[in-house]
């Protein structure tokens, strides 16, 4: 696979002692004693690797607290000093980056609404330009993967190497059981895309509720992200922003130990050895699929030229609904789920139809 970014590894920059990397703090610094007793809380946990808070917030509507500003930079370096961990802010133009240089912040990272905007990110490359300081890139508020890619190849081009992405979910129209939607396969997709690129994934934004976060974090660990940004705050519900999924330091480090960290492999031979068995099956099953699919496929394109032939159209209602219910009826039988089979059939039948429609809308050669 063509080599797209050139890249140090987290490990370099962030080594930490145990896996997976965390990186917490407050959504916003608000106060130096909040942000300071936040971290010093979050430091005696012993599970936190570098410290996080906002300082210059981007709110969807005026009027809502917009972060402390350059003051604010000095409670954060303060904090790093009183616990000895780096720290990291959210910086979303050249001004923010010349502070952020200026005070001696640690890590920088790109948030949603600014990865969006490929004039603000060349702004932020061009102000980075020869300096060697380490920086993460929140995927776009849209899942655009070219988006997120393009802004860590602006920064990659400007000689920052030290590069992360952060995965925090997806705004969407339609509302479901979290803040933003966590489309896995864009994180998925960015790792096949770029293997050597280090994720991690932010749960708060993604949940938008403490409750959730257990659950996003284990699923990141799972898709082997390589840590987890989480927002925690000494009194999350008096917090100035995002008050809803923020948590206490003890509650964090409850998430922390309650997370089941898996390896993507073993060396132990048994393992291996039924691993390969396991998979040459699926090797197997997938080959019997394709030639399923493929012939499925062609008798479509039979049912098309017949179709053709005696002036009846493609979509048939009544077929198709019931092609759907028996399928879901077998499926449930054979323990598949529902979900599932819709999605599955739904792409067969879209094939299917393009299939026909090519049929259909073939101009026979006239002799
Ligand atoms: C944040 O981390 O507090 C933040 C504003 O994040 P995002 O850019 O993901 O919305
Ligand atoms: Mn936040």
């Amino acid at each position: 696979m063509k080599k797209t970014l050139q890249l140090e590894s987290i490990s370099k920059w962030l080594p930490t002692a145990s896996k997976p990397i965390i990186i917490s703090g407050p959504c916003s610094a608000e106060t130096e004693d909040q942000m300071v007793t936040t971290a010093k809380q979050l430091a005696a946990t012993g599970k936190v690797h570098a410290l996080r808070a906002g300082i210059w917030k981007p709110r969807t509507r005026p009027g809502q607290y917009e972060g402390a500003g350059e003051e604010g930079l000095k409670w954060l370096v303060q904090a790093k000093k009183e616990t000895g961990l780096p720290v990291t802010t959210e910086v979303a133009n050249a001004a923010h980056v010349d502070a952020c240089l200026k005070a001696g912040v640690d890590i920088l990272w790109i948030g949603a609404r600014t990865t969006v905007n490929p004039f603000s990110v060349q702004e932020i490359a061009d102000a980075l330009k020869g300096v060697d300081i380490p920086v993460m890139v929140k995927n776009p508020i849209n899942p655009d993967l070219e988006l997120w890619i393009g802004a860590l190849e602006r920064l990659n081009k400007a000689g920052l190497t030290k590069l992360a992405a952060i995965h925090r979910g997806f705004s969407s129209f339609e509302k479901g059981p979290f803040r933003n939607a966590p489309m896995w396969d864009m994180g998925i997709e960015l790792k096949t895309r770029i293997p050597e690129l280090d994720i991690l994934c932010d749960p708060s934004h993604i949940a938008g509720n403490r409750e959730l976060i257990s659950f996003i974090s284990q699923k990141a660990l799972d898709l082997d992200m390589a840590g987890l940004m989480i927002e925690a705050h000494i009194n999350p519900d008096a917090a100035w922003s995002d008050a809803k999924q923020q948590v206490t330091p003890a509650n964090l480090a409850k998430i922390i130990d309650g997370l089941v960290v898996r390896t993507v492999s073993s060396d132990n031979k048994t393992f291996k050895d039924t691993l390969s068995i396991l998979r040459e099956q699926i090797d197997q099953l997938d080959d019997e699929i394709m030639s399923k699919m493929a012939a499925r496929m062609k008798i479509s394109e039979k049912i098309g030229q017949y179709k053709k032939e005696n002036g009846v159209t493609i979509l048939q209602v009544n077929r198709w609904e019931e092609i759907i219910q028996t399928r879901i009826t077998l499926g449930k039988a054979m323990g598949l789920n529902p979900d599932f089979t819709t999605d599955l059939l739904k792409l067969i039948h879209q094939e299917s139809i393009q299939i026909q429609t090519k049929v259909m809308n073939k101009v026979e050669e006239r002799v």
